[in-house]
Parts: structure tokens; sequence; C-alpha cells
């Protein structure tokens, strides 16, 4: 009994001090607690996810996976992430993939949640879209491909780029008090 016990205790710690490692705080670790069922999602492996669709409709709730692989789009004014003003970081919500940064959110007024670039340059994947007859381009995860939303010419400075984003495939995760106060320090 008493061996069980301290057996159990083991494991815990071992566990946590797993958990510690790969995520940096509580909200994170929730954050990926939510996503056991998906063995894909990491925010810090940057290999790239290359699932067949039934693998993905097995991981991704029905709304992500309608936006994310079948290129669905949200209805306007929706996303909890359109007039979000949080300190932080979006992730992709099929794999968890960091997309943008607070930084570059800004309001456009256009009904979803726009950036004006993304947190790195590999972050995004563009393709050209000629559907519904329009010549947009279509931004897609640099990691697992999930269909995101369009970017578009018409953004503020200083890239001039306004990346129009479904918020169902996003995942925010709040800074770190330490990092917030170094952003405040050198704004
Ligand atoms: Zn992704």
């Amino acid at each position: 009994m008493f061996k069980t016990a301290i057996t159990l205790i083991t494991a815990t710690l071992l566990l946590q001090s797993c958990f510690s490692q790969s995520t940096t705080n509580k909200k994170e670790k929730s954050m990926e607690d939510k996503k056991m069922n998906n063995p894909v999602y990491s925010t810090t492996d940057s290999s790239k996810v290359n699932l067949k669709e039934d693998e993905w409709k097995k991981i991704l709730s029905p709304e992500v996976f309608h936006i994310a692989r079948q290129k669905g789009t949200e209805r306007p004014y929706t996303s909890k992430f359109e007039g979000f003003k949080e300190t932080g970081t979006y992730y992709c919500a099929a794999c968890g993939n960091p997309l943008f940064k607070s930084d570059a959110k800004f309001e456009s007024g256009c009904g979803w949640p726009s950036f004006y670039e993304p947190i790195s340059k590999g972050a995004i994947i563009y393709t050209p879209d000629n559907t519904y007859g329009m010549s947009r381009t279509e931004t897609q995860c640099g990691r697992c491909k999930a269909h995101l939303g369009h970017v578009f010419n018409d953004g503020p400075p200083p890239t001039g780029l306004r990346f129009c984003i479904n918020g169902v495939v996003l995942d925010f995760e709040k800074a770190k008090d330490a990092e917030k106060k170094y952003n405040e320090e050198h704004k």
C-alpha cells in the first residue's frame, strides 16, 4: 500500500516535470490539455504535419475541421478574438504552430480578427485563390496547411497588409507577465 503511494507520487512528479518542460505556464498547460486528443498539436515542434483528411477529422472539432480542412469561413463578427485586446500569441488551432503576436493585431472592422504581419516568415503559406469570382490570396498554416483566411493589401503600416483570419482556427495564449513587462519597457 505504502509502496504504491510512493510510486504514484513519483509518477505524478515525473509527469509534472514533463509538463513543465514543454509548457511554460498554467494557461498553456490547460490549452495543451484540451488537445490531448490531437497528437500533432505542439506549440514548439516546427516539423511539418501531413495527415490525411480522415485523420484530421478524428482529431479536430467539427468547427475547426470545417474551416481548417474544408476552407470554410466563419460568420463575420462571431469570433471572440475579433475585438480581443489581450497581449499574447495566437496559434494554429489545428496544430499549435505560432502564427501571430497580439502586437500585430488591429481593428479592421471587417468582422474577422485581423493582423498586419505574421509572427515569422515561415509561419504562413500564401496560395492564389480565384474562387467566387475573386482574385485573393489564401493564407494557410505553414506547419499543417490549415486554411486560416486571406491576406489583402489594404492593411495599416508598417506592412500595408491585412491578414483576415477565421477566429475558429486560432488559439490564444496570454503573454507571461515578465514578457509583458519587457514589451512595455521596450515600446
Ligand atoms: Zn497548423
